[in-house]
């Protein structure tokens, strides 16, 4: 669930708030100091069946953080953790540490509360900070290789890239996962599957999961070639419909396809500049 603009503002103000008590060349940005400065005196990395919670223990703050998860991802959460802070007034106590309700799904997972989209936006801001973020997304047409670069300069996952690639990218990019998949109602109809989309500057963007992708589609060219495909293409998703530029490269057992709505190789720009660089 989106949360309203006006928290979604203060959201990006207090990570940037945050951030100015750390010299902005210090990349990827250190978030040690940055989560002892909101009394946060300890993270814990242990297993969980969430990705990480923020508890009160003995009148301190605690981020304990999963265990299992790669890196990068562990540092979206405790970036995420440290926005709990701000937007979270009552904790659990360490009580509740193992139950699943009580932890995060962070990342942008799917059906997440506005507190929990919240959370992850001033996580995006906390760890690619804007001017450093927008130096590497204005050098170009969107493209994987962007993604790639905000991964290494940030220490951070394909999908928070890919976010951050969309947010402050100067055309619309809408990012959409595809994988191989079995619908819920049917364990043996495994397809190519629509699995998870985002469009950070539209609020209204209905995409039914579990969608087939068609066979003839640069998703499925890509997916089964192991190669990057990209080109124009008709889409029918939800409500993502009509010609768009696709750009689509696969990570592991997963497609990541930029959707570009009016921009391409030949126009990237786009026809409706976006009003972030104006
Ligand atoms: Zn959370």
């Amino acid at each position: 669930m989106r949360p309203p603009l006006s928290d979604e503002q203060l959201a990006r103000t207090r990570a940037a708030e945050l951030l100015s008590t750390l010299s902005p060349d210090r990349l990827p940005v250190h978030l040690g100091s940055l989560a002892r400065s909101r009394g946060i005196t300890r993270v814990v990395a242990i297993q969980l069946d969430s990705d990480g919670l923020l508890v009160e223990q003995d009148g301190n703050l605690v981020i304990y953080v999963n265990s299992r998860l790669p890196i990068a991802r562990r540092r979206f959460t405790i970036a995420h953790e440290i926005g709990h802070t701000y937007f979270t007034k009552k904790r659990p106590d360490s009580v509740g540490l193992a139950e699943t309700r009580f932890g995060c799904q962070t990342e942008f997972a799917q059906n997440s509360s506005s507190i929990e989209a919240l959370c992850d936006i001033f996580g995006v801001e906390l760890l690619m900070p804007l001017p450093a973020a927008t130096k590497i997304i204005r050098t170009g047409f969107p493209s994987i290789r962007c993604i790639r670069e905000l991964c290494s300069t940030f220490n951070v996952s394909i999908a928070a890239a890919a976010w951050r690639l969309a947010e402050i990218a100067p055309v619309d990019v809408t990012i959409i996962w595809c994988r191989e998949m079995a619908k819920p109602t049917d364990a043996k109809d495994i397809k190519l599957r629509l699995d998870w989309g985002v469009s950070p500057r539209q609020d209204r963007l209905y995409l039914p999961r579990f969608d087939a992708v068609p066979h003839e589609s640069l998703i499925s060219s890509c997916y089964y070639s192991r190669l990057p495909a990209e080109g124009f293409e008709k889409l029918d998703f939800g409500s993502l419909r009509g010609s768009r530029y696709l750009v689509c490269e696969r990570f592991g057992n997963r497609v990541l396809c930029l959707v570009l709505l009016d921009a391409s190789p030949a126009n990237p720009r786009g026809q409706r500049p976006g009003t972030l660089f104006v």
